[in-house]
């Protein structure tokens, strides 16, 4: 890995900056610095903790465009995104504030003894290792209840979306965070593992792809520290015969196409019970025809690029074999260096890479069904476990498929989407741990017995 990190605009290829890595020496002074931060920062009561929230919010409501403007260049994210991405951060911020107290006040236990609870204690310097996909959502939903609960954060984050990291440290600089609460590290991968061997770093998280997944968990395993896993996902979208269509097609076409499809939780595999096939391939091919391409600067582009060149022909290798399979190209298909013309594959069975493979980008695989039953067992048929939806008028045996789905998530008539108040996460090669909710600000604790006799 070379030690100059080049960010590049995906819509143009233009060169946007370049960052040198840390040496060893910036390295350990960064960690030592996060440790001896955290030995004050933990001991500051809970509610000036949650004060500083009051200041992050405002700093970022304050630098929304500037924020939004370095995850468009950087990634090629419409700007009309980037935007509703740093909102959403907003939101993120003001649920914590809102609930920190109550998800981190001691939990009283009735037991024989005078005085049983659980104390909530935070743990140290937590490494989180970040993708670019969604660059500031990512690392606020780790950071936010982390740094919350009283810990110090290091953010590796991706090569490509570098200036958006540093434009993060500076929000937590600006809002009064203490120096070294929050602080990113420009390293290599072999770098990450004499990271994660310090003795200083108490537990790690990881947002990114399986393969990463494996490699870190490796070496947290190693030297027994406790991890988060945030993996790919490859979400089925089943429809059933009443599905309402005219109501819900937008939500089924922005699951797939969301963000040009580089979202874990997008939905990847359509599985359409026959009965209603051709009437759902009309109206997704038709909404899928509305989306407006263009540059990622201007406010009414809808889809435009995807994060990096390099990406096209990954795409174009799972699609090429799965047409050589038996699949066939409905619409799309077409690519021009970063650009990825919105694709319908049809015909698709399991077997094929569009299927047992996590696609990332803006192709939707669609497999028929016989009926309800079948479409539930081809759902079920992934590595993944990240989430499904289901769209259908009958709720009560949508209701009754939930202990059949084995994901994080079950969304019915919505598209699977985070939000702070609920849990997220996944199961299988999707991960484990969870963020978000009461669930997120209690990873990286120690959830300590106390008890007086
Ligand atoms: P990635 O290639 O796995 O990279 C994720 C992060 O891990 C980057 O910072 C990357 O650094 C680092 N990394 C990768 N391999 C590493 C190694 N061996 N040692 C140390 N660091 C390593 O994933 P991505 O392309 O950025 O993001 C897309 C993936 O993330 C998809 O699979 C998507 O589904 C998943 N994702 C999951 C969630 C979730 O919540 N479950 C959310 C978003 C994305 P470099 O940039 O330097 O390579």
């Amino acid at each position: 890995m070379s030690n100059i990190i080049r960010t590049i605009y995906p819509f143009t290829g233009e060169i946007l900056k370049e960052y040198k890595r840390f040496t060893e020496e910036q390295v350990i002074e960064t960690i030592n610095k996060s440790a001896e931060i955290f030995q004050t920062w933990k001991s500051i009561s809970l509610d000036k903790r949650i004060n500083k929230l009051n200041n992050l919010k405002k700093t970022l409501e304050e630098q929304k465009e500037q924020c939004a403007n370095f995850i468009t260049h950087e990634m090629g994210k419409p700007y009309k995104e980037s935007i509703a991405e740093i909102e959403k951060c907003i939101w993120l911020i003001e649920f914590y504030k809102e609930n920190a107290i109550q998800f981190l006040s001691d939990d009283i236990i009735k037991t024989e003894a005078q005085e049983s609870f659980i104390s909530y204690d935070p743990m140290g310097v937590i490494l989180a290792i970040m993708p670019w996909n969604y660059p500031f959502w990512q690392v606020l939903r780790f950071a936010i209840p982390t740094l919350t609960a009283g810990n110090t954060v290091l953010v590796k984050h991706a090569d490509n979306v570098t200036g958006c990291a540093l434009a993060i440290q500076r929000v937590f600089e600006t809002a009064g965070y203490q120096e070294g609460c929050f602080q990113t590290v420009l390293v290599s991968h072999k770098q990450v593992r004499s990271i994660i061997e310090n003795k200083n770093i108490k537990a790690v998280t990881l947002t990114g792809s399986e393969k990463a997944g494996k490699a870190i968990s490796k070496i947290t395993g190693e030297h027994l520290k406790k991890t988060v896993l945030e993996l790919g996902g490859n979400n089925a979208c089943i429809i059933w015969e009443d599905a309402d269509l005219d109501k819900y097609i937008k939500t089924i076409v922005n699951a797939r196409m969301q963000n040009a499809g580089q979202s874990c939780i997008a939905a990847k595999r359509f599985i359409i019970v026959e009965e209603i096939y051709d009437e759902f391939v009309e109206k997704f091919k038709s909404e899928l025809q509305k989306l407006r391409f263009g540059a990622p600067t201007d406010p009414k582009t809808e889809i435009s690029t995807l994060a990096k060149e390099d990406f096209v022909k990954e795409l174009q290798e799972q699609i090429n074999e799965s047409l050589k399979m038996g699949a066939k190209v409905v619409i799309g298909n077409k690519y021009k260096k970063a650009f990825f013309e919105p694709t319908i594959i049809e015909n698709v069975t399991p077997g094929m890479p569009v299927f047992d493979e996590e696609v990332f980008g803006p192709v939707a695989a669609f497999t028929k069904a016989e009926d309800r039953e079948h479409s539930i067992q081809l759902a079920s048929q992934s590595k993944f476990g990240l989430g499904t939806m289901l769209f259908t008028e009958d709720i009560e045996n949508a209701r009754k498929q939930i202990d059949k789905i084995e994901d994080g998530a079950f969304f019915i008539n919505e598209m699977v989407k985070s939000d702070p108040r609920l849990p997220f996460g996944g199961t299988k090669n999707s991960g484990y741990g969870r963020e978000l909710s009461k669930e997120g600000i209690l990873e990286f604790v120690n959830k300590k017995t106390v008890y007086v006799r």
